[in-house]
């Protein structure tokens, strides 16, 4: 990997090409080879991967996909940035550099667009911009297209959160679960990016990601959707303070002794607390409910 730059090559490639760190756009560049060794090795690549990549940045990453992917799509907002990393990576026919902002390229446009036209599957692997990690997340888990899997650097305490258990459980961790198994890899110090971050980091994997319809037939739905299940979620945590029991019957507009027999038919206790709740839960409650109307 002798493509990795420490914070002085950093600094002067910048300062060469004219460039000004915009922390508005997240910019921390990965100034530390072990990580990008770890990052690439979570992704488990082959020679016959099409990767997408958000936010090349100075291009590390993405020369280093380039070596061992088929197609790699780089989506990067600094216009700036795409001219520089367009003329640094000419050399590698395989690399196709967008500009624009991930959030207005779902997948699907990609598709239409014929950006990912002959391919049946694709790997999103990343140093991602921090200030959208779950709307990138849920953007990816939520399109019709979805990715084979996803590895990304994360911070440490959003990945936490994601691969939560029962106990810890959140809209987040849920919505990622519902879809994926997501594992935390390995924690990565600020001090591995330049400029460093208020914080430390963790490269996450999501894999085993499902489609909708392996969704439903994985929690057992009959007449319920993913859409079902998000919506008595969010009801679920609607008040942090408040016992998931009494959330659910202002929500829902149902009595507390109806939900009381609903809990105990689906085994939960009538004191849990939402983040208390396997996935598992949260299914088996969202296939009752959308039974009774
Ligand atoms: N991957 C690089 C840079 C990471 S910093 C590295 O590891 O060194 C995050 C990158 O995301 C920056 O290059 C930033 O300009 C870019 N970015 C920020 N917001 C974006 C968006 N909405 N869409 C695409 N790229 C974005």
């Amino acid at each position: 990997m002798n493509n990795i730059h420490s914070p002085e090559e950093i600094k002067s490639i910048l300062r060469q090409s004219n460039l000004v760190v915009l922390k508005q756009l997240g910019q921390h560049f990965l100034a530390d080879e072990k990580v990008l060794k770890n990052i690439i090795e979570a992704a488990d690549l082959n020679k016959n991967d099409a990767v997408i990549e958000i936010g090349p940045g100075l291009g590390t990453l993405t020369h280093e996909l380039a070596l061992k992917c088929r197609k790699v799509i780089a989506i990067e907002k600094d216009k700036k940035m795409v001219e520089l990393l367009r003329k640094n990576l000419e050399r590698f026919k395989n690399v196709e550099i967008i500009e624009g902002d991930i959030l207005e390229r779902v997948p699907v446009s990609l598709k239409e667009a014929g950006t990912l036209n002959s391919l049946n599957s694709y790997k999103v692997v990343a140093n991602i911009p921090y200030y959208i990690t779950s709307p990138i997340i849920k953007l990816f888990l939520e399109s019709s297209v979805k990715p084979e899997l996803m590895v990304l650097l994360v911070q440490k305490e959003v990945a936490e959160r994601i691969c939560a258990c029962p106990g810890k459980m959140s809209v987040l961790a849920l919505s990622v679960q519902i879809y994926s198994q997501p594992e935390l890899i390995n924690l990565v110090s600020k001090n591995s990016f330049w400029p460093a971050p208020k914080v430390d980091s963790a490269i996450l994997k999501i894999s085993n990601i499902k489609t909708s319809a392996e969704v439903r037939k994985s929690l057992g739905f009959k007449k319920a959707s993913e859409k079902d299940l998000f919506r008595i979620i969010k009801i679920g945590f609607s008040s942090k303070r408040k016992k998931l029991a009494n959330n659910l019957s202002s929500g829902l507009n149902l009595r507390k002794e109806e939900i009381s027999k609903i809990f105990e038919k689906l085994g939960i206790n009538e004191n849990s607390r939402a983040q208390e709740l396997s996935l598992k839960k949260w299914g088996d409650l969202t296939n009752f409910i959308s039974m009774l109307n």
